[in-house]
């Protein structure tokens, strides 16, 4: 994708024509949560005022229309990751599916069914594998898990860089292995793991893998069925689509052995004062009023991508990520985190500026129109590793052009002496 296509595609999402402190707004924090295009906007605008009904209940006209526009937006958005429709349950959120995942493990650990099969059942002296680099939403639901099961939660350490690599993840492996969970794509360093491999050392000893997707479903292609991943998660927000609404997905076979982590209505097929059935899956996942605009809404982001195409987007991504590494850490007291030459990564750049914290890099940035992230980026362990407390993320999408990576850099420049801190 050319810079004269990341610019032509800006026209497609209002919120990026609008100024900030008087100047044009340059937008990094997709990695956070990323801009809708107005045919997102209108996908949902247009379910909300003409078909707007609770789905699968009514046996009015709007609920047969809004329960075909659902189960379409479903097709779509499975077909978008190499999915079949019945393998995704519509979430709250990743966070949300991913606590799904690992509740749902915890339920059949007690025996509960579905058809709990031993895969899915932990003990005592099990082991959960995940990495030091994780976002909490793919950490905290596994310490949990270990807590109610007595497994034992353990992790691929990151080296100074903040990456790791299959050689650190192998010696883990073992034959007590029964979850492996991992980010396709960190949000902190960009690293784009080897999942294939990953999925292919946990099968040799009978383990799940459960990738989270977050940061790589929005950005590059990404095939479910091809990566051979039993679970994965991702949230609508980072993809052009609405918030709240995400996806879990589960390889056929695996979801039918997952039991439901929330009950109530619309997942039971017989309820009596004693006991209940559910559905089966992905219905059984989705307790509740369903979020039908939401659905309908990232159903019209995946076809907004797949029309810009994928590859394309990740193409434009990588090589605005590998601009912002290269040309931040060669400015003084600039270190980029994971600026390991031995991982791919993606269109992503954290980083540290020595003496300035990066609430004021956010701020000194803001102040000149540039959205970028600064905190623990929900990676507290990552960052303690690194010996920080913080770092300042900026992160790229589609739309972000040249002239928007030249003011990051230019702005940065600036900023040591601006505090002080190169005295
Ligand atoms: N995992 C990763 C890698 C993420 O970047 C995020 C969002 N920052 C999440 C999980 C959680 O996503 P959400 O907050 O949309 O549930």
């Amino acid at each position: 994708m050319t810079d004269e296509r990341a610019r032509e595609l800006r026209a497609d999402f209002p919120i990026l024509a609008q100024r900030v402190h008087d100047t044009p707004l340059v937008y990094l924090d997709f990695g956070a949560t990323a801009q809708r295009p107005q045919a997102v906007l209108d996908a949902e605008r247009a379910f909300v005022t003409e078909h707007n009904s609770a789905v699968h209940r009514g046996s009015h006209e709007l609920a047969a229309l809004a329960t075909g526009d659902y189960e379409d937006a479903r097709e779509t958005v499975a077909a978008f990751v190499g999915a079949d429709a019945d393998e995704i349950a519509w979430q709250a959120g990743a966070t949300d599916a991913l606590n799904t995942i690992a509740n749902g493990i915890a339920a059949a650990s007690r025996g509960r069914g579905g058809d709990a099969s031993a895969p899915l059942r932990l003990e005592a002296g099990d082991e959960i594998l995940i990495t030091e680099a994780e976002h909490h939403a793919n950490l905290v639901p596994w310490q949990e898990l270990a807590l109610a099961t007595g497994a034992t939660l353990r992790y691929v350490p990151v080296n100074d860089h903040g990456t790791w690599a299959l050689d650190d993840l192998r010696p883990l492996v073992s034959d007590r292995t029964r979850v492996i969970a991992f980010a396709h794509v960190s949000n902190v360093t960009g690293l784009i793991a080897p999942v294939e491999e990953i999925v292919a050392l946990a099968s040799t000893v009978g383990a799940v893998t459960v990738l989270d997707a977050c940061q790589s479903v929005p950005h590059r292609p990404v095939d479910f069925h091809a990566l051979g991943v039993d679970f994965a998660a991702f949230s609508g927000h980072k993809m052009a689509g609405p918030n709240g609404i995400g996806v879990l997905y589960g390889r056929r076979e695996r979801l039918a052995q997952l039991p439901p982590a929330r009950t109530g209505g619309s997942m039971i097929e017989v309820v009596t004062m004693e006991a209940t059935t559910f559905m089966a899956p992905p219905t059984r996942f989705e307790a509740g009023t369903q979020p039908v605009s939401q659905a309908v809404a990232l159903a019209a982001a995946c076809r907004y991508l797949a029309e810009v195409g994928m590859s394309a987007i990740r193409d434009h991504e990588e090589a605005l990520g590998a601009r912002m590494v290269a040309e931040l850490s060669a400015i003084e007291g600039v270190t980029v985190i994971g600026n390991d030459a031995s991982v791919p990564r993606s269109g992503l750049a954290s980083f540290i500026i020595d003496g300035v914290h990066a609430h004021d890099v956010s701020q000194y940035l803001d102040a000149a129109g540039i959205a970028v992230r600064a905190g623990h980026h929900c990676a507290q362990p990552l960052h303690r590793r690194l010996g920080v407390t913080a770092s300042t993320r900026a992160s790229s999408y589609l739309t972000t052009t040249d002239d928007e990576i030249d003011a990051l850099i230019e702005a940065v420049s600036g900023i040591r002496a601006y505090f002080g801190a190169n005295r």
